[in-house]
């Protein structure tokens, strides 16, 4: 795969550390790629959650139809 440099937006080295165009610093520190990674499995969590408390926000609804339509 390659990317660009975020700063001259030229193509970079796989594995470069600085820019061979406009030799800016272009790593990405660990720290911050272990924090994405933590990111996208929260999210993943999230919208699991999310469609759960739908699911039961549809179950309730739908008992409470049949409830009102009792009384
Ligand atoms: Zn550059």
């Amino acid at each position: 795969m390659i990317a660009a440099c975020p700063f001259c937006a030229q193509p970079t080295v796989p594995q470069a550390l600085v820019c061979s165009s406009c030799s800016r610093d272009i790593t990405i520190p660990e720290t911050l790629l272990a924090e994405r990674d933590d990111l996208i499995r929260k999210r993943a969590l999230a919208s699991e959650e999310l469609a759960q408390a739908k699911a039961e926000l549809e179950a309730l609804r739908r008992r409470q139809r049949i409830s009102l339509r009792r009384s």
